[in-house]
């Protein structure tokens, strides 16, 4: 066993960087296997052309003839592109994405084929999908589900497979994945900043919400990876003790990136390229072989298939390149975890990003209304947000002074704090013509220059505002972006829906002008929220606090989040905005509890397995080597062999305890396993996976740990932390 550890790490030893031939410029490879719109202006009709634009702007549906012929200009440029099948690729509740291949071939004889691709193809497919999750959705209703073209994200070769975004509905129309509800969500924010835009530019007819992730992530040596049981089977380190140098010396965070990874990089970045994801930077992350890679950021469904897309390109190209990508959170203790910031704001469609300061106070009240209006939004839904980035792997992040905390709260820096502040001082009702030119001049109007040196930087916030849009930043790197997009962009357009309806009121009731009425509803708004923001150290224990004493919630575990993410309210919520129904909440809610047990469930059978079947036997060994030597000291020394086998007998007697130890511990967490897993409501069992199975991990782990630093280092079966972090 130990053998295959060494075998593993003299195998890294040889390795070379994989070569890597950049085939030209960046901008020329930019969105070269893409169906985008420059290929469909070539290659369609007029009236083809402005049915697929239409139906991406206004969602308008595509004429049936007109489908077949986006089709066939879709295969035969495809065709060109060395493609050989297509695929609906959709994106299940599993989180991750999925694809079922056909291909574009059909015999017309048995002497005579074709290749063939029609509208219907194109249009609708239905997958057999009954083993995805659905939480109860097709048991109750239909047992079918199919998959329907999204054309707002454009189809791309991927490979030699035609690759065509879809949503996953139950046949009675419930959304079976992520993608649907984001653009229900993505339509309601639409619909309710538009209107709301337009107080300030008539001209405004569509507001897209953008998003910019930042993606985290660890690269290990394949061979190491394969060598660890829990890396393989669970994407994490289970156990393992920290190396004698982590990430203390702070010499990796923007270090000069490794020529191993620089070509994997540079690989990823080119398939990246011609899959027309806009990535633009990269660098070394906190962590020893942790990075990150980000690109410019894109509409938010374009963006969030973008990201799925490239983490499933980062793993394939990894491969080639001899390395594994962890995507978990947190898979090693003891260093930083990785996280996916994602960076959201609305913009308009007159290219206006309504989270950016402008030149005039006219364009400084437009953005404090955003503004404020996302802070009500978080202040109103704090528990919500919290549910959206819950999950096992997550759990091990948060709130462990490297990311964020439980507690929602909203970082603004000092500079619009003061600026929040004084508008809280408007008086109510009329103003008069001097409060008027006081407040746009004095405290409007200075907003881009207060931001320009504006430049303080919160990291320890979960939702900081930095300059002209927000960052989400308790995401979980492993994460599928769509929940998080549709929490948001959800309480956004309720939010801005009520704020519409309180100026109107305003204005219509009260008879006062538009911009009086946008102050007086902004200073109630102001002050309503207050108790969300919070410009202080969120890593500290005084903000758990002043957090509690403020009203502010604080989920410490996935189950209880999750719980707390589907009262009453949030269901209305979601129904009266129609981006999800009850049954379809439930369903999503039953599926994340679910999960949650599964994932705990795994983790405990590879920790039982590594501790009982590597750990104890490797242990055992050991200490039998040791009591050889002992027995030969008292065979050459006679009585006098005690004080030459102190340290012996020492390591003999620990090794035992750490044996019983580990070994009650095991029988105890597989007693409370089966006793979990007797239980048929979701929600009791996620709780008893997280409260009675997992504390057991922590034990467990630190028996084994313990071993690992007695044992010969030779003997040892698992790979080290050290081989895992500093192999280059
Ligand atoms: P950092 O936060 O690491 O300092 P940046 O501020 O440059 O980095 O931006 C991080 C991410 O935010 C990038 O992906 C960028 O494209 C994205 N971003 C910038 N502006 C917007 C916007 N208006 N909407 C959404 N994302 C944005
Ligand atoms: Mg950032």
């Amino acid at each position: 066993m130990a053998t295959f550890r060494i075998k593993a790490v003299h195998e890294t030893y040889k390795r070379k960087p994989v070569s890597v031939t950049i085939k030209g410029k960046r901008s020329e490879l930019f969105g070269k296997n893409v169906f985008n719109e420059m290929v469909m202006r070539e290659t369609l009709s007029k009236d083809a052309f402005k049915s697929v634009m239409d139906s991406m702007e206004v969602g308008a549906r595509i004429d049936r003839k007109l489908a077949d012929e986006v089709a066939a200009a879709m295969k035969n440029w495809a065709l060109s592109k060395g493609a050989t099948h297509y695929t609906h690729w959709f994106q299940p509740l599993t989180g991750a994405t999925a694809e079922k291949h056909d291909a574009f071939f059909e015999p017309v004889s048995n002497a005579h084929a074709v290749e063939k691709f029609g509208g219907d193809q194109l249009v609708q497919q239905e997958p057999d999908a009954s083993s995805f999750p659905h939480g109860g959705i097709r048991n109750t209703f239909e047992a079918r589900g199919y998959t329907a073209w999204d054309p707002t994200s454009p189809a791309f070769v991927y490979g030699t497979t035609l690759c065509i975004p879809t949503v996953f509905v139950s046949y009675t129309g419930e959304a079976l994945d992520n993608k649907a509800p984001l653009l229900r969500a993505l339509q309601a924010v639409d619909q309710a900043a538009t209107e709301v835009a337009k107080y300030f530019d008539k001209n405004v007819t569509k507001v897209n919400a953008t998003l910019g992730w930042e993606q985290e992530y660890f690269l290990v040596d394949k061979a190491l990876a394969s060598s660890r049981p829990d890396i393989v089977l669970a994407g994490r380190t289970l156990l393992g003790h920290s190396p004698a140098k982590g990430q203390q010396l702070d010499d990796h965070y923007f270090g000069s990136i490794p020529d191993r990874v620089l070509n994997y990089m540079r690989d990823l970045e080119q398939e990246c390229m011609l899959l027309g994801i806009p990535v633009k930077t990269r660098h070394n992350e906190v962590a020893p072989n942790q990075f990150e890679i980000a690109p410019i950021f894109e509409e938010a469904n374009l963006a969030v298939d973008h990201n799925s897309l490239l983490m499933d390109v980062m793993d394939k190209i990894a491969d080639k390149h001899n390395f594994k990508v962890l995507f978990h959170e947190k898979p090693f203790a003891g260093i930083n975890g990785s996280g996916k910031h994602n960076n959201w704001s609305l913009s308009t469609n007159t290219g206006v990003n309504l989270l950016s300061p402008g030149s005039t106070p006219m364009k400084n009240l437009q953005f404090l209304t955003f503004f404020i209006n996302t802070i009500k939004a978080v202040h109103d839904n704090e528990a919500l947000i919290r549910s959206c980035f819950a999950s096992a792997s997550n759990d091990h992040r948060l709130g462990a002074n490297e990311a964020p905390p439980a507690i929602i709260s909203v970082f603004i820096g000092s500079q619009l704090t003061k600026v929040l502040d004084e508008l809280e001082d408007v008086s109510k009702g009329k103003l008069s013509p001097q409060e008027k030119t006081d407040l746009k001049l004095n405290v409007v109007g200075k907003i881009p220059e207060i931001l320009l040196d504006n430049t303080d930087r919160n990291r320890t916030s979960p939702f900081a505002f930095t300059g002209n849009k927000f960052e989400l930043r308790a995401v979980g790197s492993k994460a599928n972006c769509a929940k998080p997009m549709t929490v948001l962009n959800t309480i956004m357009a309720k939010q801005l829906k009520d704020f519409k309806a309180e100026v109107d009121q305003l204005i219509d009731k009260k008879g006062l002008k538009k911009d009086e009425a946008v102050f007086n509803v902004l200073r109630e708004y102001i002050k309503a929220s207050k108790r969300i923001r919070f410009e202080g150290d969120g890593y500290s224990a005084l903000w758990e606090k002043e957090a509690a004493k403020r009203g502010l919630t604080n989920y410490k575990t996935t189950p209880a989040a999750l719980r707390a993410g589907i009262t009453e309210e949030i269901v209305e919520l979601f129904e009266k905005l129609e981006v999800m129904s009850s049954v379809e909440l439930k369903a999503r809610h039953e599926i994340e509890l679910e999960e949650y047990a599964m994932k705990i469930q795994i983790e405990g059978r590879v920790l039982g397995d590594i501790a009982r079947n590597h750990v104890i036997p490797t242990a055992i060994r050991y200490q039998n080597m040791l009591i050889e030597n002992v027995k030969g000291l008292k065979e050459v020394f006679g009585s006098d062999f005690k004080k030459l086998a102190s340290e012996q007998m020492d390591i003999i007697e620990s090794v035992s305890h750490h044996i019983a130890e580990i070994n009650s511990k095991v029988n105890n967490m597989t007693e409370e396993r089966r006793l979990a897993n007797k239980m048929e409501n979701a929600q009791l069992k996620a709780d008893a996976y997280c409260e009675k199975v997992l504390p057991f991990f922590e034990d467990i782990r630190y028996h084994c740990d313990k071993l690992e630093l007695m044992v010969d280092d030779h003997l040892w079966p698992l790979t080290k932390y050290r081989e895992l972090l500093f192999t280059k």
